[in-house]
């Protein structure tokens, strides 16, 4: 870009960033990283309440686990006692009896207790229509693998067959005096009793605790939640991602971040229930956990709003007060002054206190300016003046003669009065220069000046040096007669002077008068009127010098023209 093009958009950006838009972004500056820190912090109380809350329910879902896991322990010595009662038992209707009495008082979390042989078929149960139904448990994955491992084994989520309940069931193989002696002690465990144990994860805005099996299906679950039982979870996609971290970490608990399917955050603590398939998953929606602090923080981005809105706005009203109106009611006053009203003064009381040394040294300027001003009018004056006067003779030149004819001339058209002009011219004067020398020419000329001047006084006339040794004599309301009379006046006052001069045919200074007056009305111009003075001072200068020669008008086609002279 070329330098005027970056001047260009300098001075464009500084136009911008007028007054009004610096003091807004200093207050936004102000205000904006408390704003910012404010909503940082609020960040940050949201982390850690979603963090708290996690830790929390990992602790709550450990517990709930925990009393799981001794459930399950329980129902394992309970299975284990009761193979080694029927191994040991000589009489099976003995050992029955006994299993089922300590089954009524003492776990609740067992549903029913049954001896079946190796082959399925159930023997003896704490529950008596088993032994009359045809069922065999034989085929039952749970009962294969606890044959086949001859370890405490627990089923995933079935269904009684017998009853159409949903349970869980545990098994253990009671070894017998041959093989084929062997039996497997089975348990329904009570999965109402297992979500009780849940009770303490129970309704928490945001939090779901669930059991489930290895496959995702509800094995129990909080009192509110008790209608998940029986089905697979919601967040089935967590399942996967729970073993790997299990997997990585080698522990049987744990805690992970993901993405529901519906797009919400969950933070997910789980625990495995030792023995078993089973685990314990507590997922909390960050969002509805954080949802007061989410809340805060919008409520604060309205805040940060509005307290920009305010500054904004108070930065701008601030500026148009404080600085705009003061500068704008100066800017008014410096342009009176520049019309000459030194009057103007700005509204004292409304001014900032910073304005009011500006406003005084606008004052202090504009008294300034007004002495100049009236200095420069005197000495304007003084010049009009001097520029009108001349010198050597005292009396006005040719300019401000002519000034003093026009407005002379203005007047007598008004009035309708006459007015005479004199053109007095020294005779001979060349000569006079040749014999006495420029300076005493200079100073004959003087008094010619000064015999005029005091002449003119007398009759109420304007004297004037025409140019060289020329005069004239402007004589307002005077006719021809009067006029005449003057010419002879002056004639007679420079004769009187008696100013030597040797080589006129008069042997002293003398002067030739040309008269001319008439009403302006009569005449064109006042240049006329000149003309026909001059013309008559040529007739005099012809008629031998020393002399006073009037002018007569005749007016033809509007033009004057000489008769006398
Ligand atoms: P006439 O009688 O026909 O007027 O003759 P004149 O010699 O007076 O007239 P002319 O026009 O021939 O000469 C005028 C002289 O006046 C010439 C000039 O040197 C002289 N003069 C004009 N202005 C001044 C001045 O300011 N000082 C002096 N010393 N002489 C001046
Ligand atoms: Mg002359
Ligand atoms: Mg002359």
């Amino acid at each position: 870009m070329s330098r005027i093009g970056i001047n260009r958009n300098k001075a464009r950006l500084r136009g911008a960033l007028g007054i009004r838009a610096r003091l807004v972004l200093f207050a936004l500056i102000l205000v904006g990283p408390l704003m910012a820190e404010r909503i940082r912090s609020l960040h940050v109380t949201r982390t850690q309440q979603i963090a708290e809350a996690a830790r929390d329910f990992a602790g709550l879902a450990q517990h709930s686990a925990d009393a799981q896991r001794e459930v399950f322990a329980s129902i394992e010595a309970v299975l284990k006692s009761s193979a080694y009662v029927y191994a040991t038992a000589a009489q099976v209707n003995r050992s029955c009896a006994i299993m089922r009495a300590s089954l009524r008082s003492n776990m609740p979390w067992l549903r029913s207790l049954t001896v079946a042989g190796i082959d399925g078929i159930p023997k003896c149960s704490t529950w008596p229509e088993l032994i009359e139904s045809d069922l065999n448990f034989g085929d039952r994955p749970y009962f294969k693998r606890a044959v086949a491992t001859g370890e405490f084994t627990v089923s995933d989520y079935v269904f009684s067959r017998l009853t159409n309940l949903p349970t869980v069931m545990a098994a253990y193989l009671a070894p017998g005096q041959t093989k084929a002696d062997d039996a497997v002690v089975l348990a329904a465990i009570n999965l109402d009793w297992m979500s009780n144990l849940m009770s303490n994860l129970g309704e928490r805005p945001g939090v779901t605790a669930l059991l489930v099996d290895h496959a995702g299906t509800v094995l129990a679950a909080p009192p509110g939640s008790i209608g998940q039982v029986g089905r697979p979870m919601d967040d089935l996609a967590v399942l996967p991602l729970i073993e790997t971290n299990l997997r990585n970490s080698q522990r049987q608990s744990g805690s992970l971040s993901f993405r529901a399917d519906d797009g919400a955050r969950r933070a997910v603590s789980f625990a495995m229930i030792p023995g078993t398939s089973a685990q314990l998953i507590v997922s909390i929606d960050e969002a509805r956990v954080s949802a007061v602090a989410d809340q805060d923080i919008r409520t604060a981005y309205i805040q940060l709003a509005i307290v920009c809105l305010f500054v904004l706005l108070g930065a701008l009203v601030v500026a148009e007060r404080m600085i705009i109106k003061p500068i704008r009611t100066m800017e008014t006053m410096a342009k009176r002054f520049g019309r000459g009203d030194w009057s103007a003064r700005m509204p004292g009381n409304r001014l900032p206190a910073e304005f009011v040394p500006l406003a005084r040294a606008f004052y202090g300027m504009a008294a300034q300016l007004r002495g100049r001003e009236r200095e420069l009018r005197a000495s304007n004056e003084q010049l009009t003046v001097l520029a009108s006067v001349d010198m050597l003779s005292g009396l006005a030149n040719r300019r401000g003669f002519q000034g003093r004819l026009d407005f002379e001339w203005l007047r007598a058209q008004r009035s309708g009065d006459d007015l005479a002009l004199l053109m007095i011219d020294v005779d001979h004067f060349k000569l006079f220069n040749d014999s006495y020398g420029h300076p005493e020419g200079d100073a004959c000329l003087a008094r010619v000046g000064a015999e005029l001047s005091a002449l003119a006084d007398r009759v109420s006339g304007f004297a004037g040096r025409y140019g060289g040794e020329e005069f004239c004599l402007l004589l307002p309301d005077t006719d021809t007669n009067r006029a005449i009379q003057i010419g002879e006046m002056v004639r007679a006052a420079i004769w009187s002077m008696m100013v030597p001069h040797a080589t006129s045919t008069h042997q002293r200074v003398t002067v030739s008068v040309g008269v001319a007056s008439a009403a302006p009305a009569t005449l064109e111009t006042a240049r006329d009127l000149i003309e026909a003075a001059d013309a008559a001072l040529y007739a005099a200068k012809r008629r031998g010098r020393n002399t006073v020669v009037e002018h007569g008008f005749v007016r033809t086609y509007g033009t004057a023209v000489s008769l006398s002279a």
